[in-house]
């Protein structure tokens, strides 16, 4: 298949956004001989390292600013999931009329073959791709992860040869942009309201999640979560075969509470015992995963095929910074669960949890009300540590329920305060239910200060 043309030859392309993925595409896009421009208004090591690189290849950077008037004269915008709408560069193109796609777009345009499992859904997206890749791999499929959850499809584009399948995972952002994707299989695997810093309401986060069935047609096929009534209310009248999961009701995928076993397209697959991954989420997403493998194609529902997936189910580990043990200490569990940026996956979290627990929310605020977890902390937590740009909101919230200690941005002191909090058969918790972008550059080094700090006092 030979890629259809993205702009004229003589125009420039412009890519907004100098992180992983902005980075990838401006590469692909020289690859293919495209003109390109890329900008992005942050001056940092990372982005001054990145500009070397492409301009090794002939491409035209700015770090620091964004010449307008180039990107005014572009042919094509090119977006990264940081970059938010309201940008200046994104805002100038859509008043001049210049198609904006996402990396994502760009990518499908280059790739030639590979089949594409495409996820998306509020929580467990990442957690449900890497599981998507894992089980292809364990039926001896050339698979991988790609998309939101690290390897931008830039990068697997400019590979030689391409994979046979990609588990891609979708945010909203992205999926904003990319008119172009149709999955073999698309999943669905929970909406609740998240990222209100960017969207004015949750219908138009929600809105977006929809575009994944933009292109849906008689052959399409598509996971969703049956126990979620925004999910059933979004699907039900997409085109295509429907699998459904449930943690509560026969369905396409259960969990069967008499028989202890999750039932996959009418027959037992595994024991829910022999997961190693912790919490009824995880229940979920093993169900939404194994569909998914499933539907993509029939040679993936026979008897072999079935023993290879419930042998992989068994072998998949928990990612990093998702309700991660990091250990115990003088009796007290130290639990990392940094990827917990919005309320829904923290409240996951808390009904998880087993011993009395120290909770430390906080962190950058993203609109959302944390009264919502008053049953659960109810219920679970002896204390809320309440931090950051967050914490008089978290306070205000949860006071009525729950002791909670209020404190500022230093984590070393949050830290030591959920130290004086524990005692031995507790745990302490973070699942902050906020971005980490006051305090840290990103969830993952919050993760691991934790983890650092844990660890270093335990
Ligand atoms: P995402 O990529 O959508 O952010 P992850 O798989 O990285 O999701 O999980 C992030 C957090 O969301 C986890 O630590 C957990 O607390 C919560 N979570 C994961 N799966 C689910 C689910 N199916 N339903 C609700 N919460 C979930």
């Amino acid at each position: 298949m030979t890629p259809r043309e993205l702009v004229s030859r003589e125009s420039e392309i412009a890519v907004i956004g100098l992180a992983r993925s902005g980075r990838a595409v401006a590469m692909l896009l020289r690859k293919h001989g495209y003109n390109v421009y890329a900008s992005d208004v942050a001056s940092s090591p990372d982005t001054g390292h990145c500009a070397e690189e492409l301009r090794a290849q002939g491409v035209t950077v700015d770090v620091g600013r964004h010449d307008l008037e180039r990107v005014a004269r572009a042919g094509l915008v090119v977006t990264s999931p940081g970059v938010p709408p309201s940008a200046k560069p994104l805002a100038f193109a859509r008043e001049n009329g210049i198609t904006i796609a996402s990396e994502v777009e760009v990518a499908l345009n280059f790739l030639e073959g590979p089949r594409i499992i495409a996820i998306t859904g509020t929580n467990g997206k990442t957690t449900t791709t890497a599981l998507i890749a894992h089980l292809l791999r364990g039926i001896d499929l050339e698979a991988v992860e790609a998309g939101n959850i690290g390897t931008p499809l830039s990068e697997i584009a400019m590979r030689d040869p391409q994979p046979k399948w990609i588990s891609l995972e979708m945010s909203s952002f992205q999926l904003h942009d990319t008119p172009s994707l149709k999955p073999v299989v698309g999943v669905l695997t929970n909406l609740s309201p998240d990222h209100l810093d960017r969207y004015a309401t949750a219908d138009e986060y929600y809105a977006d999640k929809a575009r994944l069935f933009k292109n849906a047609d008689g052959e399409s096929a598509w996971v969703v979560n049956d126990d979620d009534k925004t999910v059933v209310r979004m699907v039900r009248d997409v085109a295509g075969h429907k699998f459904e999961f449930s943690l509560t009701k026969k369905a396409d995928g259960y969990a069967d509470a008499r028989s202890g076993q999750l039932i996959v397209l009418g027959a037992p697959l595994l024991e829910r015992t022999e997961l190693p991954l912790l919490g009824q989420h995880n229940v979920a997403n093993t169900l939404a995963a194994t569909l998914a493998v499933m539907a993509a194609d029939r040679s993936h529902q026979t008897q072999k095929a079935r023993k290879g997936i419930a042998k992989a189910i068994k072998s998949f580990r928990s990612l990093p910074h998702r309700l991660e043990l990091v250990g115990e200490f003088g009796g007290v569990q130290w639990i990392n669960d940094s990827k917990a940026t919005n309320v829904s996956s923290t409240a996951v979290a808390i009904d998880g949890m087993e011993r009395p627990t120290v909770l430390l929310l906080g962190g950058r605020h993203k609109g959302e009300a944390y009264t919502p977890l008053a049953d659960s902390v109810k219920r679970k937590v002896k204390r809320v540590i309440a931090y950051g740009e967050a914490a008089s909101i978290i306070a205000r919230d949860l006071r009525p329920v729950v002791d909670v200690v209020r404190l500022g941005s230093d984590f070393d002191e949050v830290m030591r305060a959920a130290r004086a909090a524990a005692q031995a058969g507790e745990a302490v918790l973070l699942s902050p239910a906020c971005s980490s972008y006051d305090m840290f550059s990103n969830y993952e080094e919050r993760g691991e200060r934790f983890r650092a700090l844990a660890v270093k006092e335990g």
